[in-house]
């Protein structure tokens, strides 16, 4: 009995600890493998699966298998926040990397041209892993595929890279893949916990999931404002390539899966044929699974909307891009629905999905190598057709901006001009060197639609993802169709705009608000000691208009001297790209400098809540943009921190997304901080919270809807139909209003995603946003939605004692890319006593 109990627990242990799992386990047995190639283990030092790979462990692997293997290249495309490499392997045969450069040039030339040589020409993968940090299966699986790659021997590998070239990106997210190896190899017992109640399976907060910032990078392929998107970017485009694949994992009771993604969610102007590709190349997937007998679904979830994913940002651009989702052991073995699921169980199932693309690649290769050479064809028949069409955008007032979208096109290979003059179409100004005019007659004018066009009907009620992303709107940048009538020279070398002083004074210094970097200037002055001040009124001052909210830096009576004030306002000055004038006089047209409407201002100093309770994407958003937009130092204040910290250190406390807000006794000191001058800025549900614990009283609007011949079967999409994932629309704004500094026109496109609808004020002054009677402008809400949204507000200001708190019903920083309404939250910050 003893002796059978024995057996059992060493059964047991040994199928737990999966100390036997070696390289046999993920590898097919039909080749064999070159024995001067290393292994992972024999670099890294343990089996792949027995622990976490480290992004460090990964990169050294990588490097070794370059060295040893001749069909391997390596190359460092620049660094993470963090200073990760973002390694990029090629992997082909010895012949195509002796022609590798010629291969690319005609691949690409490929899509430039009606005709060319398909029957030679080897297709083209691009192959990337967890980009999300905490789905490791994918980066694991790398160790595997580029060993199988560089290693395995026999008739059937040469014919692979003789016909394929493998753009092999062995982690997308080389941070947060470290951050989440750290987590799980820390909790990782000798004797492997299945309980999913282990530690090892609940991350703290923020977990690997996200990059530096805590950005989710799956959703930047179409804004690239990360340091990791913007290497994939430039491979993608430099490449072309026919297919890419973006392996991620899911919850944990689920199976795998590959895309197709659910039909009737697929973005119209992704052509049909893509979506049928991708299903053949579903069939080949759904046969290595079946042989090694692993569940799997497609079809059914997930989908191909928005072109800012990994698996969906390749669809518009000629290409191919495939989803996998496998169900995640998360650390090392967990219990789920389907029996144990193991870690080295996920990365076999990464791998076989590896090696059935590439499969899938080499036999349907000259389908859709056609199929991109169509795609092009049948897009520049488009761009033709187009005429001498164009956009025009632009800020007559921010430089800044308009280059940051710039920036973006560039990025993505289109093309724009300088406008040859300054002109104006339905009142708006566009000015040279604050605008461009994009032609639509070019190469990728697809992409170009898919950036611009505003769209409000749709096939379907639900979304993965937001519904609209519409960049000029984002920017709030003027934009309209033109023709290249106006268009100058095509811009081959973008600059920011030059900043500096016009000339030294002995009175005062004056610049307006609008400039997307203007509080970056601010907050230096301020943090120098330097006094400034914020015009509460337009005025005039050498026959020049100066709008709301423009700073003056008095000459006199300041630490430094006049020549060290100069100095040091031109040395900012050119750094934040911003022109500063020079006053003589304070006498004005209007009010004159002396005016008690221009206010004193505070340097900010800044608690951001971080932790428990607080959405780490939204914080993660604020963080990057002061941190390294503005250079603006915010203390991240931990939620468990909160109690003992001494809050009279700050004077701005930052509270993003929160369902849960904070416990009585913070709540308490929170309130006494705001009745003693605080101010907070409160975003989304925090609102709700706001509203229970009585620090603000706001009026929600109820929406209650029931269920009409609606049946169990359809009660999900009758839901889903009400949530807004993310739309844009319009509000009009009340200029004179110091949250509303620095903006020129008196409507404003906002983001929102959240379905917490604010009734306005009876006091119209008290309404500086509000949504306009129509204001979808693009992106989908349901009709219901839409209804509660007309004439509601998405901002609200309240005093508590000497303070007060600025609450948004939406997140006014949106995943990096949304310039336009970051200004909103710097108002809060720098004029928090005007409001
Ligand atoms: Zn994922």
């Amino acid at each position: 009995m003893q002796r059978i109990a024995l057996l059992l627990l060493l059964v047991t242990a040994s199928l737990f600890s999966q100390s036997k799992t070696d390289l046999s386990y993920y590898l097919p047995q039909d080749v064999t493998y070159d024995s001067n190639i290393p292994t992972p283990k024999s670099i890294v030092g343990h089996e792949v699966g027995e622990w976490h790979i480290t992004h460090d462990k990964l990169v050294q692997y990588m490097h070794a298998l370059a060295k040893a293997s001749d069909r391997i290249t390596i190359e460092d495309r620049g660094k993470t926040f963090e200073d990760r490499p973002l390694l990029l392997l090629k992997i082909t045969s010895l012949e195509n990397h002796k022609n590798l450069d010629a291969i690319q040039a005609a691949h690409v030339q490929a899509t430039e041209t009606n005709t060319s040589d398909i029957s030679e020409r080897p297709i083209v993968v691009y192959q990337g892993f967890s980009i999300h940090g905490n789905e490791p299966s994918g980066s694991n699986a790398a160790l595997v595929a580029a060993y199988y790659l560089a290693a395995a021997q026999g008739p059937k590998i040469d014919d692979l890279l003789k016909n394929t070239v493998i753009l092999f990106d062995p982690s997308f997210n080389p941070d947060g893949l470290q951050r989440f190896a750290y987590w799980a190899n820390t909790n990782r017992g000798m004797n492997l916990n299945a309980d999913p109640n282990d530690r090892e399976y609940s991350e703290v907060w923020p977990g690997g999931r996200t990059n530096h910032y805590w950005f989710d990078m799956n959703r930047d392929w179409l804004p690239v404002q990360l340091p990791e998107s913007r290497a994939r970017i430039e491979t993608f485009h430099n490449w072309m390539p026919n297919i890419l694949t973006d392996h991620h994992e899911m919850g944990t009771n689920a199976s795998f899966f590959f895309q197709p993604g659910i039909p009737s969610r697929t973005h119209p102007l992704t052509p049909k044929m893509n979506q049928e590709l991708t299903k053949g190349i579903a069939e080949y997937h759904a046969k290595a699974f079946d042989k090694i007998g692993s569940l799997y679904y497609s079809e059914e979830s997930f989908d191909d909307f928005y072109y800012g994913k990994g698996s969906t940002f390749p669809d518009i651009n000629g290409s191919i891009g495939i989803l996998f989702e496998q169900a995640s052991s998360r650390g090392h073995i967990q219990e789920s629905d389907n029996g144990i699921l193991t870690f080295p169980f996920t990365i076999r199932n990464q791998f076989t999905a590896v090696l059935s693309t590439l499969e899938a690649a080499n036999g349907m290769r000259n389908t859709i190598l056609e199929y991109q050479q169509d795609f092009f064809k049948n897009a520049r028949n488009e761009a033709a057709k187009s005429g001498n069409k164009a956009i025009v955008f632009g800020d007559e007032k921010d430089a800044a901006k308009t280059y940051h979208l710039a920036e973006i096109l560039n990025r993505h290979r289109i093309k724009f001009h300088d406008i040859k003059r300054d002109f104006s179409v339905n009142g708006k100004n566009y000015k040279k060197g604050y605008s461009y005019i994009v032609p639509k007659n070019q190469k990728n004018t697809r992409l170009i639609n898919a950036m611009f066009e505003k769209r409000t009907t749709f096939q379907d009620s639900l979304f993965y993802d937001i519904s609209a992303w519409t960049f000029p709107l984002a920017f709030n940048l003027d934009y309209t169709e033109t023709t290249t009538a106006n268009a100058g020279d095509e811009v081959k070398d973008l600059k920011p705009q030059n900043g500096g002083v016009a000339s030294k004074s002995e009175y005062a210094y004056l610049f307006e608000w609008h400039e997307y970097y203007a509080p970056k200037l601010l907050n230096k002055i301020l943090k120098k000691g330097l006094r400034a001040k914020v015009s509460m009124k337009t005025f005039k001052a050498n026959g020049k208009s100066y709008d709301y909210g423009t700073i003056l830096i008095p000459a006199k009576n300041q630490k430094i001297s006049t020549s060290e004030i100069y100095t040091f306002l031109n040395d900012l000055a050119q750094d934040s790209h911003i022109k500063i004038d020079a006053v003589s006089t304070g006498l004005n047209d209007g009010i004159d400098l002396g005016s008690r409407n221009f206010r004193a201002l505070e340097l900010p100093k800044i608690a951001l809540l971080v932790g428990d309770g607080m959405t780490s994407y939204d914080a993660g958003e604020i963080w990057h943009l002061l941190d390294t937009r503005y250079d603006i130092i915010a203390t991240k204040l931990d939620t468990k921190r909160f109690s003992r910290a001494d809050l009279s250190r700050y004077n701005t406390i930052i509270m993003v997304n929160s369902s849960s807000g904070l416990n009585e006794n913070n709540t308490k000191k929170l309130k006494s901080w705001i009745q003693n001058g605080g101010t907070l800025v409160a975003y989304r549900n925090a609102l709700r919270w706001l509203n229970s614990k009585e620090l603000m009283k706001i009026d929600f609007k109820k929406n209650d809807l029931t269920a009409k011949n609606i049946t169990y079967e359809q009660r999900g999409d009758f839901r889903g139909a009400q949530v807004i994932g993310g739309a844009i629309f319009e509000t009009k704004i009340d200029r004179s209003h110091p949250i509303n500094f620095g903006y020129k026109n008196d409507k404003l496109p906002m983001f929102r995603n959240t379905t917490l609808f604010i009734k306005p004020d009876k006091n119209s002054y008290n309404n500086p946003i509000q949504y306009t009677k129509n204001p979808l402008l693009s992106g989908y809400i349901s009709e219901e939605n839409l209804d509660s949204l007309s004439l509601s507000i998405p901002l609200k200001i309240g005093g508590i004692g000497r303070g007060n708190i600025v609450a948004f019903t939406d997140n006014t920083n949106f995943r990096a890319f949304w310039y336009g309404t970051n200004r909103l939250l710097m108002n809060a910050i720098f004029f928090r006593d005007e409001m």
